[in-house]
């Protein structure tokens, strides 16, 4: 190190130069300016990204692939069980679809699946046409036997009035 008023070199610790006596200036404070810098700059975008990302990722973490793959059947079948349960005579068909929703619906939720969207509109049609299927499958069961009881009675009037049904 050398004296800046004088150019004597100077020996280690000393803080004024034995020639001039000018106070020595040490240079290592110029050092640290440029790390000053750096964590000022990198400090403003760091908090704002965590609070946009994070309640997006939330919702989408639910059901597993295998469960949602069985979404889309659950609510073909659902619309067909309801559906056929409506129709006269063949309401046992919307029984038989509603109970096939049903067991992949009981698949669903083994596989960790999680009811919402297809999988729940599906669920509630597949509900409401197993009712449906049964209560009109056993009044049309009900009103073919006491058609056939009609016929076998020879009844006419009974007859006519039970077939406007
Ligand atoms: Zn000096």
């Amino acid at each position: 190190m050398f004296c800046q008023n004088c150019g004597t070199q100077l020996p280690e610790g000393v803080k004024f130069c034995p020639e001039c006596g000018a106070p020595v200036v040490i240079s290592e404070p110029l050092r640290e300016e440029p790390t000053v810098e750096e964590p000022a700059i990198a400090a403003d975008p760091a908090p704002q990204q965590p609070i946009t990302e994070t309640p997006v990722q939330q919702p989408i973490v639910q059901s597993n692939p295998e469960a949602s793959a069985l979404s889309t059947p659950i609510l073909i079948f659902g619309i067909l069980g309801l559906s056929f349960a409506c129709i006269p005579y063949i309401n046992f068909l919307g029984i038989i679809f509603s109970a096939i929703a049903k067991s992949k619906v009981k698949k669903f939720l083994g596989l960790g699946g999680v009811l919402s969207g297809k999988a729940k509109v599906g669920n509630i049609l597949a509900t409401i046409g197993l009712i449906v299927g049964i209560v009109l499958t056993v009044i049309f069961a009900i009103i073919i036997t006491i058609m056939i009881l009609g016929i076998i009675l020879g009844t006419l009037g009974e007859k006519g009035y039970i077939r406007g049904w």
